[in-house]
């Protein structure tokens, strides 16, 4: 074998072997990387082993361990095992998932994949699905459908006529919404004027009467954005009043559950997003809860027909197979990497049991670290964890309150100076918090522990300096 490979799998065992044990932040300067890593294009050829030592070397430093079970910023799974070595894979077959004749095996796994989720989530069976790079790009291919079905029920054709003269077309969506959705709304070419935000008013949630009422202020085509998890404090639409009352309007309605879908899959959970099977598209990661390597987004689209039409194109050299599930009918890309396989492995090793058992823990390892800092002094426990995301903030007596933010943005960043523990800043209503979020199978009681015990140094060694 390779010495390249068989160095890259010894690497590869060492740094997972590490990350109980490394600093969760990158160690390495802006400068030290660019020092390390620039100069002039290579001239001349290196041993591919080389390649990998040196890249090694030079990386370790400068890698976040989120990978690892003590990094609680934004929302960022870890690898399962047999996801990621599936990844691995993947990489090693090198099949271009665009079609069943350029990859059988990786197509109809892809498939399975995509009915399994369904399961999985209890979402309509018919219903068809793309495996995307990301999140993002499983709302694109969403809103795609979504924008030539209202389209059409105008009458106009957009794959053929574009947007040109076009009716108008507006995006209700939740102000808490995601920045994926304004980028697929631009990706789109609707434009960010296309959205209409509701305002929330403090629990994440759009209100029932101000959404009926923007619905009824004109008949434009429209398409429905709700949230099933917000990222700050993990809020739900409530998809049992809402999507009736859109549905009535003959709107859209697609639901972003980049992780909140996953509360679909836990008993304890699934009441938060009761009623969300209802929508007509939902957009899904499994590069988050799911705990498969990045570039893995799923969509799932109830009108199959307006998907394939937003997605696919017939060319000559294009052997298509009738019977087979041609990915590429279903997906932005063109050539791709198999990436319906990683969840394959992810949902064999873990089963349906195994994703309510994740789900369920790392829920309460959230709740127990918003419990555990939040009792600290000086801590404000800004939002109780409904589900994996949390927010805390910290203050000092006699503080103002822009003087808290700063404080908070500090304590933040000197809990990660620790390398015990990694937290990333938010503003939720006009205000800093730090966010908690646990997505990651690895995560443990004793990395718990380990985080309460590195915020409660922190804000110890301030009240001495007092
Ligand atoms: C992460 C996230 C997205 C974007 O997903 P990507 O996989 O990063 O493209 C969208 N919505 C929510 C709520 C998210 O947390």
């Amino acid at each position: 074998m390779s010495q390249a490979l068989t160095d890259a799998a010894r690497l590869a065992h060492d740094w997972l072997d590490g990350l109980t044990e490394r600093p969760v932040q990158a160690r390495a300067s802006l400068e030290d990387l660019r020092a390390r890593f620039a100069g002039p294009l290579p001239e001349v050829p290196s041993a591919p082993e080389d390649v990998i030592s040196t890249l090694d070397r030079d990386m370790r430093d400068g890698l976040l361990g989120s990978a690892g079970g003590r990094f609680f910023a934004w929302v960022i799974g870890g690898g399962l095992e047999s996801a990621l070595a599936a990844d691995w894979l993947v990489s090693t077959w090198d099949q271009n998932a665009a079609l069943y004749a350029c990859g059988p095996a990786v197509s109809v796994v892809e498939e399975v994949a995509g009915e399994w989720l369904k399961d999985l989530f209890d979402l309509p069976r018919e219903a068809s699905f793309g495996f995307t790079t990301g999140c993002q790009l499983a709302h694109m291919t969403s809103l795609a459908a979504a924008r030539h079905a209202v389209l059409k029920r105008q009458g106009w054709d957009v794959e053929s006529d574009g947007l040109h003269g076009a009716p108008r077309l507006r995006v209700i969506v939740n102000d808490q919404k995601h920045g994926s959705i304004q980028q697929a709304v631009n990706y789109l070419g609707l434009g960010q004027r296309s959205l209409v935000p509701v305002e929330t008013r403090g629990d994440g949630r759009i209100p029932a009467d101000s959404f009926a009422q923007v619905l009824s202020e004109t008949d434009d085509a429209t398409i429905v954005v709700l949230n099933a998890a917000d990222l700050n404090i993990g809020a739900c639409d409530d998809f049992e009043t809402l999507i009736p009352i859109a549905k009535d309007a003959g709107a859209w309605v697609h639901v972003d559950g980049a992780f909140g879908l996953f509360a679909r899959a836990s008993a304890k959970h699934r009441h938060l997003v009761r009623g969300l099977e209802h929508a007509d598209s939902w957009a899904t990661d499994g590069h988050k809860w799911l705990n498969v390597p990045f570039d893995c987004g799923i969509a799932i689209i109830r009108d199959r027909v307006a998907h394939k039409a937003a997605m696919t194109i017939t060319a000559p050299y294009i052997a298509a197979r009738r019977a087979a599930r041609d990915q590429i009918d279903w997906n932005p890309e063109w050539s791709r990497r198999a990436r319906g396989v990683p969840v394959y492995a992810a949902l064999r090793e873990l089963g349906r049991s195994g994703v309510q058992d994740l789900v369920d823990r790392c829920c309460d390892h959230c709740a127990a670290i918003v419990a555990g800092i939040g009792a600290l002094p000086n801590v404000e426990t800004v939002s109780e964890p409904m589900l994996n995301q949390g927010l805390l903030r910290f203050t000092q007596v006699g503080n103002a309150p822009e003087e808290n933010d700063e404080y908070t943005d500090r304590v933040i960043s000197e809990i990660n100076d620790t390398g015990e523990a990694f937290f990333s800043g938010t503003t939720w209503q006009g205000r800093r918090a730090m966010r908690v979020s646990v997505v990651n199978w690895r995560t443990t009681e004793d990395d718990v522990r380990r985080a309460i015990a590195a915020a409660a140094d922190i804000l110890s060694h301030h009240r001495e300096l007092i």
